[in-house]
């Protein structure tokens, strides 16, 4: 598949939709393949943290998920056609699995939130087969038993909403145990889906100011979103190291 390198982290060069059909592929292997949808803030944590860039770029499907990202790859000169957010790529998976036998899991988010999230997704997607849910809050001495709910659940993919970059480690450690076919690490899609979050209106999302819009909604983000003229400056200034090490 077409990536483009940013900082060290090669994203897939796909739209959502191609995102969503690549994952469906996924369950004609007997496997587990990850999904991971870093935004700038997580691409600037994978620059300073090697390991952590190791990680995501083991991933079987790595998109772009926030439009610095997609600018990041203009700035390169091999350009992301556009964003492909983890929240809009699992819509598109949910109204692909309707149609199939393949049954999800729901993992994350605070007490009560997976279930909200089942129930409305369940009338949204007719046919949708859920299989099992567990919020996110757990200790460490929880971790296998939550791997043994999942794959005694019989599902077949993981939605693993426990924010970035948690949920990618997470994912990570328990790669040889978990038994799904795909595991997605979606950050705050349930509370989406719970309707406990609202997502930024469309025209926000079409001029690339969800950022803005989030901002707005959530002040405390501020500190995190700070990243993103650093990303951006880093990308300018760095990027081309990487590029021609690709090259
Ligand atoms: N969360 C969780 N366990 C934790 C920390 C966070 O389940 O230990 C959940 C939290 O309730 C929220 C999501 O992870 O639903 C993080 O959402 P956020 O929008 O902050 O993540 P992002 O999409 O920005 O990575």
């Amino acid at each position: 598949m077409d990536k483009v390198n940013i900082l060290g982290v090669n994203v897939d060069k796909v739209t959502t939709a191609e995102a969503a059909d690549k994952i469906m592929s996924f369950f004609n292997e007997d496997r587990l393949h990850t999904v991971f949808t870093p935004n700038s803030e997580i691409i600037m944590h994978a620059y300073k943290n090697a390991e952590f860039a190791d990680l995501l770029n083991s991933a079987d499907l790595l998109t772009a998920d926030g439009i610095g990202v997609v600018y990041a790859s203009r700035i390169l000169k091999n350009r992301i056609s556009e964003r492909a957010a983890g929240y809009d790529i699992a819509r598109l998976v949910l109204d692909k699995l309707k149609e199939t036998d393949y049954k999800l899991f729901l993992f994350g988010g605070k007490p009560g939130v997976a279930e909200e999230a089942a129930e409305k997704l369940l009338k949204d997607y007719s046919g949708l087969k859920i299989t099992g849910m567990r919020n996110g809050y757990f200790n460490a001495d929880e971790e296998d038993k939550i791997v043994e709910e999942i794959n005694n659940s019989g599902a077949d993919i993981v939605f693993v909403c426990l924010g970035a970059p948690k949920q990618e480690e997470w994912i990570n450690k328990h790669r040889d145990k978990l038994k799904v076919k795909a595991a997605m690490g979606i950050g705050g899609s349930l509370d989406v889906f719970a309707g406990r979050v609202e997502r930024a209106p469309d025209i926000f999302c079409k001029l690339g100011l969800e950022w803005f819009y989030r901002l707005c909604k959530e002040p405390w983000r501020i500190g995190r979103m700070m990243e993103l003229p650093k990303f951006a400056a880093t990308v300018v200034i760095k990027g081309k190291k990487y590029k021609q090490e690709q090259d």
